[in-house]
C-alpha cells in the first residue's frame, strides 16, 4: 500500500494556517508502519484538486484528502472527486437525518437544500462517523488507470479530521496494508545534526536501513526505517548504546516529559526562574499532561528588580557580574527553589538579540542553571540563530542540564 495525502485549503498556501492535519496524519501513519509517500497542499479550486489527484495517483494507490466538505459553495472536494472518477453521488438517509438534526439545533425553519451536500457519498461508498461536526468522513474504492484505488475524504477542521481518522480509517488502513515500513527513533540531546549523521552513517550505512535526522532546539532526532522490524529496532538499540547517556532511547523524543517522569519517580518537585526564555520552560512543562503533581510554578523575572525582589538575587551580585552571568543564573535557580518551595529548579538568563549584545557579552550568550536539593550546576551557552531560536535552545538546554544533574550530581559546581 502506498499512501498519498492531499490537503485542500487556500489558507494553507498563504500561511494563514499550519498544516496540522498532515502532521497528525503523518505521525499516525508512521506509527502504523505506513508512512505516506507524498503530500500536496492546494487551494480550494476544482482544477487544482484534479491536478493533485492525477499527480498523487501516479505514485499512490491510496489517497487521504483533507478539507472542503463543508456546506458552502467554496467546499468543492466531494463533487470534484466524484466528477474526477466519474462517480455518482447519493444521499445516505442516516446522514440526511443527522444534517437535519444539527440544522434544527441552531436554526428554525426548514433545512436548506445546500446542507444536504453533507449527507452525500459516492454510490458504493461508505461513511465514517464524525461526532465532532456535521460532515462525515467518506471512503470508497474505484478503478483508475487500470488499478484499484482507495480514497478517503475527511473534513478539514483539525478536531474533526482527527476524530474521523480515528473512527475506523486508521484501523482499516492497518488491516489491509501489505508490506510495511517500520520507523523508530529518538532524541540525542545536545548533539548537532552533522555529528549524529557522521557516526550513524559510519555505523549503520551498510545496513538495509534508511537513516534520517532532524535538528531541534534540544539536539538532533534520529530515525531508522526499514522493512524488517527486528533490524530497525536492533539498530536503534545499538545507536542508543553508541550515543550513550545523551540518547533518550527508542520512541523517546520529549526530554521535558521524560524529565518529569524522572522527578516523579524520585518524589521531587520542580519550578523555574526565567529571564530570556520568558516562560518557555514553564509553558513546556504545563503542556505535559499530569504536570501538576511535580510543577510548582514558573517565575518570569525579566527586569533586575524582579530578580532581586522575587528571587532574592543579591543587588551586589547584579552590579558586579550583571544579569547575564553564571552567578546570576545560579542565584536565580536557588531563588526559584526558595520562592516556589520546590527542591529542583532551572533558570535561564541571556541575550536573545537581535540587539543588546556587546563584545564581552554578545547576542547568544546565555547562562543556564539547574538546582537539585541545593546542589547547583551552571552552564554557559554560545547560541546562534534568531531570537526565537536562541530562546528555544536556551530552554531545551536548561531541561537537559537538570536531567544530567539528576543522573550525576557529582558534576555540579556548587
Ligand atoms: P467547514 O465546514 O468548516 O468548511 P471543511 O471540511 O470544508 O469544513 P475546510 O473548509 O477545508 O474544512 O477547513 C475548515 C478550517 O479548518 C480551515 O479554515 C482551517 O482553519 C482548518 N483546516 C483546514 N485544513 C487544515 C489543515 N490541513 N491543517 C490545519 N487546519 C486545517
Ligand atoms: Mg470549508
Amino acid at each position: 500500500m502506498s499512501i498519498a495525502v492531499i490537503c485542500t485549503g487556500t489558507e494553507l498556501l498563504k500561511g494563514g494556517c499550519c498544516n496540522t492535519n498532515m502532521q497528525f496524519l503523518g505521525a499516525k501513519l508512521t506509527e502504523l508502519a505506513l508512512p505516506p509517500v507524498m503530500e500536496l497542499s492546494i487551494g480550494d479550486h476544482p482544477d487544482e484538486l484534479c491536478f493533485a489527484l492525477g499527480c498523487a495517483l501516479k505514485t499512490a494507490d491510496t489517497l487521504v484528502i483533507s478539507g472542503g466538505l463543508g456546506p458552502t459553495a467554496d467546499d468543492i472536494t466531494l463533487e470534484t472527486v466524484a466528477a474526477f472518477f466519474g462517480l455518482e453521488l447519493v444521499i445516505v438517509p442516516e446522514l440526511k437525518e443527522k444534517v437535519e438534526k444539527r440544522w434544527a439545533m441552531r436554526h428554525s425553519g426548514h433545512c436548506p437544500k445546500f446542507q444536504y451536500k453533507q449527507a452525500m457519498v459516492p454510490a458504493d461508498g461508505r461513511y465514517f462517523d464524525n461526532p465532532a461536526g456535521t460532515a462525515s468522513g467518506i471512503g470508497f474504492e474505484t478503478v483508475y488507470a487500470g488499478k484499484m484505488r482507495r480514497i478517503y475524504i475527511l473534513p478539514g477542521p483539525p478536531a474533526e479530521f482527527e476524530t474521523v481518522l480515528n473512527s475506523g480509517i486508521l484501523c482499516e488502513l492497518e488491516k489491509t496494508a501489505g508490506e510495511k515500513l517500520y520507523t523508530t527513533g529518538f532524541l540525542i540531546c545536545g548533539a548537532g545534526e552533522a555529528f549524529v549523521e557522521k557516526h550513524a552513517k559510519n555505523l549503520f550505512g551498510e545496513l538495509d536501513i534508511e537513516l534520517a535526522y532532524t535538528a531541534v532546539p534540544g539536539g538532533t532526532k534520529i530515525f531508522f526505517s526499514g522493512k524488517n522490524p527486528d533490524l530497525v529496532n536492533g539498530t536503534a538499540k545499538k545507536a542508543q548504546e553508541f550515543f550513550g547517556k545523551t540518547a533518550l532511547g527508542p520512541g523517546c523524543f520529549d526530554l521535558p516529559a521524560i524529565l518529569l517522569e524522572k522527578l516523579r519517580a524520585k518524589n521531587f518537585t520542580f519550578g523555574c526562574a526565567e529571564s530570556c526564555t520568558g516562560g518557555i520552560c514553564a509553558d513546556t512543562v504545563v503542556s505535559i499532561p499530569g504536570a501538576s503533581d511535580i510543577f510548582k510554578g514558573g517565575i518570569v523575572s525579566y527586569a533586575n528588580s524582579a530578580k532581586e525582589d522575587i528571587l532574592g538575587v543579591n543587588e551586589d551580585l547584579l552590579k558586579n557580574y550583571g544579569a547575564v552571568s553564571s552567578q546570576c543564573a545560579e542565584a536565580m535557580a536557588q531563588g526559584a527553589c526558595k520562592a516556589l518551595k520546590c527542591n529542583c529548579s532551572i533558570s535561564t538568563t541571556g541575550i536573545a538579540g537581535p540587539g543588546g549584545g556587546t563584545p564581552e557579552k554578545p547576542v547568544g550568550l546565555v547562562y543556564i542553571a539547574a538546582c537539585v536539593n541545593g546542589l547547583t550546576a551552571v552552564k554557559e551557552l554560545r547560541l546562534h540563530g534568531s531570537r526565537k531560536m536562541i530562546r528555544e535552545r536556551a530552554a531545551a538546554n536548561a531541561f537537559y542540564l537538570l536531567y544530567e544533574l539528576l543522573d550525576a550530581p557529582e558534576n555540579a559546581q556548587c
